[in-house]
């Protein structure tokens, strides 16, 4: 959908807005994704339309929210843990999060890497001695299953076990096509990492996606990420992870929201996360239990929230 589209959609935008919350960050909106939603309360809309409360600084911004700048060896590579390397495979997204701590990075000159830094990336992560890899960006399914798959063989040789981190089978399903699934499948251990946030997110064509990677034999996780006015609500939590459970998907992890420039609307406090935490634990099943999560703005790297307070109290 259009900026006209959108303005016209959505009377409480205005083109001012746009245009400011544009320049900080894209601004795209699947039609679908959206569906009927009218009300800027609806989860889907307030994580996806600009809100001016984006265009202010707040006081606990941080430059580099998860430390990635100090563990990126070269340009789209981000490397925390010796067993592990992440890689940046473009900036694209199929719907531009409004709360997303990479709102605020910058691997690269471009929306996706040169192809000299296309190689040096495949090659470093390939000799890293590394045994996973992690595609991410950005959305790595934005880009196309041709690119994708020749970055996977590339890293094969070496690398036994591939994550794919996506948050396309949620924003826009229909990018799960056969042929994806299909050449995922052939391709051996590969892991996707998809992020649905509320239960609103899992219409029929996103559980028919889960379905079909699920189907192909490809495990799937969630990572949802806690965010004020969205899901910080027991219910809401409880539902999602209950659903994604009956979607055959692990509700993996539950992140503590990162401090990045943009996204305060969507903070909370520590101490309110888990004390929703906790009431969900009282809820759920362990199936249905995700662990929630802080990624260290130290660059150190996820870490259970309970062990980050009480690491925070020691020092
Ligand atoms: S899809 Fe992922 S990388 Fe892209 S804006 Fe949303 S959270 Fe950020």
């Amino acid at each position: 959908m259009g900026k006209p589209e959108a303005l016209r959609r959505f009377p409480w935008l205005n083109e001012s807005l746009w245009e400011r919350a544009e320049a900080l960050f894209p601004i795209r909106l699947p039609r679908d994704y959206l569906g009927d939603a009218a009300d800027p309360a609806d989860p889907r809309l307030r994580t996806a339309l600009p809100d001016p409360q984006e265009l202010e600084p707040a006081p606990d911004d941080l430059p580099d929210p998860v430390g990635d700048s100090a563990r990126s060896p070269l340009p789209w590579v981000v490397q925390k843990h010796a067993d592990r390397v992440l890689l940046l495979l473009t900036k694209r997204c199929h719907l531009y999060c409004r709360y997303c701590f990479r709102r605020t990075h910058e691997p690269g000159e471009g929306q996706d890497p040169t192809p000299e830094e296309w190689e040096k990336m495949l090659d470093f992560a390939a000799s890293s001695g590394a045994k996973e890899v992690i595609l991410s960006g950005g959305d790595p399914l934005a880009i196309s299953d041709q690119r994708l798959f020749s970055a996977i063989d590339r890293l094969r040789t070496t690398i036994p076990t591939i994550r794919i981190h996506s948050r396309a089978p949620i924003t826009f399903p229909q990018r799960v096509t056969p042929e994806l699934v299909e050449g995922l499948k052939e391709r051996g251990s590969i892991w996707i990492l998809v992020h649905a946030n509320h239960p609103t997110e899992l219409t029929a064509p996103v559980r028919a996606a889960l379905g079909r990677l699920v189907d192909a034999g490809l495990p799937v996780l969630n990572q949802a990420v806690l965010l004020a006015g969205v899901n910080d609500d027991v219910a809401i939590l409880q539902e999602l992870c209950e659903l994604l459970v009956q979607n055959r998907v692990f509700p993996y992890y539950l992140h503590h929201p990162d401090a990045a420039a943009g996204n305060a609307s969507f903070r909370l406090s520590p101490e309110r996360g888990l004390a929703l935490w906790r009431a969900l634990r009282q809820r759920v099943s362990g199936l249905a239990l995700p662990t929630y999560v802080v990624d260290a703005p130290d660059g150190s790297g996820k870490l259970p929230v309970s062990e980050a307070f009480a690491k925070a109290r020691s020092s």
